[in-house]
């Protein structure tokens, strides 16, 4: 269950952690969505039919991990900010993790920005990737960061600030 903070307890990410076989094969999303809500755009966003169809609304999302392909497409449609992609297949010392970034400006791509853990302490840096836009649609922007192997289950945020762009 959530700290009073709202903050996961690693008990809690422990249980949507991807199998480690499946983590090794390539993207992965992983669904840190722990409240019991009226919501599912990520099972009617997936291309891919890689979430489970809810049978209650306030279910939380329940992965087929080999069905994924890390699209980042679910991480663009949830409104709690909750899914994110980690790759561990990147590059022999960096790791590629798409989070939800909400707030203008964009960060721009090839730039290091700082990263942020689930508590928002400093964790270290990262190169920017790729911002992903879906298309024909007002989601929330996917940015892409190179981040230490040993940091994707730990970054998950950007120092920025700025104003919110919506979703
Ligand atoms: S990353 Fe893509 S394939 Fe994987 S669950 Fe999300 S939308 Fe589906
Ligand atoms: S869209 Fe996001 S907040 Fe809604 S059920 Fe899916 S993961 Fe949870």
């Amino acid at each position: 269950m959530l700290a009073k903070t709202g903050v996961p307890t690693n008990e809690d990410i422990q249980k949507v952690m991807p199998t480690e076989k499946r983590a090794e094969q390539g993207p992965v999303a992983v669904m840190e969505c722990f409240q019991k809500i009226p919501c599912d755009p990520c099972f009617t966003a997936c291309p891919k039919g890689a979430i489970k169809e809810f049978s209650d609304i306030n279910d939380t999302p329940s992965m087929i991990e080999s069905k994924c392909t890390g699209c980042g497409i679910c991480v663009a449609y949830c409104p709690g900010l909750a899914i994110f992609v980690i790759d561990y297949t990147y590059s022999d010392d960096e790791g590629l993790l798409k989070m939800p970034y909400e707030y203008l400006p964009l960060p721009a791509e090839g730039s290091r920005v700082e990263t942020l853990d689930r508590e928002g302490r400093l964790v270290g840096t990262a190169r920017v990737v790729k911002v992903q836009r879906i298309k024909g649609q007002q989601k929330t922007p996917v940015v892409w960061l190179a981040v230490p192997k040993e940091l994707l289950m730990t970054v998950r945020n950007i120092l920025g600030g700025g104003i919110s762009c919506g979703g």
